[in-house]
């Protein structure tokens, strides 16, 4: 933000931390009644944002429409002011594929993908979640890739299962975008996180990788599961107002975003209105609702 590169770098560090067997915090169920509240905050300040999207709205209009509505549920935006950033939302156009700042000069187009990243605070507890979409109407290789990268979530969750293993995770968000024919970007390093009284915390889970590996999926476990996917070569880099993060060969970047709480009961996705019921029935996967 305005060019303060050390307090950009440190924004990703919690981005960037691999897994390490630090710290992992475990909810109660009571506690996860909280962070429920909270995702329901998030899933209706995205909804509202994502139905002012058309052409002729700016990015500054879309992020005070989410600060509205967080703000009318008694809730804090997490974004907002988090190492700097200005914005309520994160909202990234086309080849950008993260931390987008809202701005009331920019303007959406017929067309457009616009990613929307927005997070609440409610009585200490977070939820952060994304979503992309297209102005008006998508080509067929934006509707692909859009719905590439949110199912290749969806086949995530549908892992955040007890018994399991962190990287089951990853390795079913990988398996679900290589299913395609298409050779899809995975960008790496950049990737999902635990949640709960931060908004970044351990574990850091890539979106690819070989399962059955790291720390053991328990009940009262909370991840934010966010697949960023790429038309052409993964590669990022961070332009130079310190943040916003683009593919290096201009292709078309999109983003998902859940959080699921693992609970006896199955995957609880806390910022689905539904808690997941429908994202995870193709899983075979029955959601705590
Ligand atoms: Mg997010
Ligand atoms: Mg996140």
């Amino acid at each position: 933000m305005h060019g303060d590169r050390r307090e950009a770098l440190l924004a990703r560090v919690p981005l960037l931390a691999k897994w390490s067997g630090r710290m992992i915090q475990i909810k109660t169920a009571q506690e996860l009644e909280l962070m429920r509240a909270s995702g329901l905050v998030t899933a209706g300040a995205l909804a509202a944002v994502k139905a002012a999207v058309r052409p002729g709205v700016t990015t500054g209009e879309l992020d005070a429409i989410a600060a509205d509505h967080i703000r009318s549920r008694g809730a804090v935006s997490n974004f907002l002011g988090y190492h700097g950033f200005t914005g309520t939302i994160c909202a990234s156009i086309n080849d950008e594929v993260v931390h987008g700042i809202p701005d009331p000069g920019r303007t959406l187009a017929e067309g457009d993908n616009i990613s929307i990243d927005c997070g609440a605070v409610l009585q200490g507890w977070h939820s952060d979640s994304a979503v992309t979409v297209t102005v008006g109407e998508p080509s067929p290789e934006d509707a692909a890739l859009l719905e590439v990268t949110e199912r290749s979530m969806w086949a995530g969750l549908a892992r955040a299962v007890a018994g399991g293993r962190l990287t089951d995770i990853s390795a079913a968000v990988e398996e679900s975008i290589r299913a395609h024919a298409h050779p899809y970007g995975i960008v790496d390093n950049y990737g999902g996180h635990g949640i709960g009284t931060e908004m970044h915390q351990d574990p850091h889970i890539l979106n690819y990788g070989r399962a059955g590996r790291g720390p053991k999926l328990v009940p009262g476990l909370a991840l934010a599961i966010e697949p960023m996917v790429t038309v052409g070569d993964p590669s990022t880099v961070e332009l130079d107002d310190g943040w916003t993060v683009v593919t290096k060969d201009g292709s078309r970047a999109a983003h998902f975003e859940h959080t699921v709480a693992i609970t006896p009961e199955g995957p609880w996705v806390l910022t689905a209105e539904d808690g997941g019921v429908a994202g995870l029935a193709p899983f075979g996967v029955t959601a705590r609702s």
